[in-house]
């Protein structure tokens, strides 16, 4: 059986590390910190279903105005709580809207 040598052995690290630059300026240690997790939390345990199709379980809170466009990181007006798919749906969006300006 061919041995794979340590340091080769999970070669998409570096992969999912660029992909995550590419959300532009967004500060990803912001969601590492404390403040983020709490206010998180809090978001979700008020608003445990889904704020767009009002149907999943919430997993995520969202920025309704992102980061990168001036959205305030840390106001409750600025958050709601989404499911994966719709977060996405949103993220694609944003995407989207940035691509045309
Ligand atoms: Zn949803």
């Amino acid at each position: 059986m061919p041995r794979i040598p340590k340091g080769r052995r999970r070669p998409w690290v570096a992969k999912v590390k660029r992909k995550a630059s590419e959300y532009g300026n967004a500060d990803t240690s912001f969601y590492q910190q404390k403040a983020w997790r709490t206010l998180r939390l809090m978001i979700i345990q008020n608003e445990p279903i889904c704020r767009e199709c009002e149907v999943v379980a919430a997993q995520m809170v969202d920025h309704i105005t992102p980061i990168s466009q001036g959205g305030a990181k840390l106001d409750p007006e600025n958050l709601q709580p989404l499911c994966h798919s719709c977060h996405n749906r949103k993220r694609a969006r944003e995407r989207w809207d940035k691509s045309k300006e």
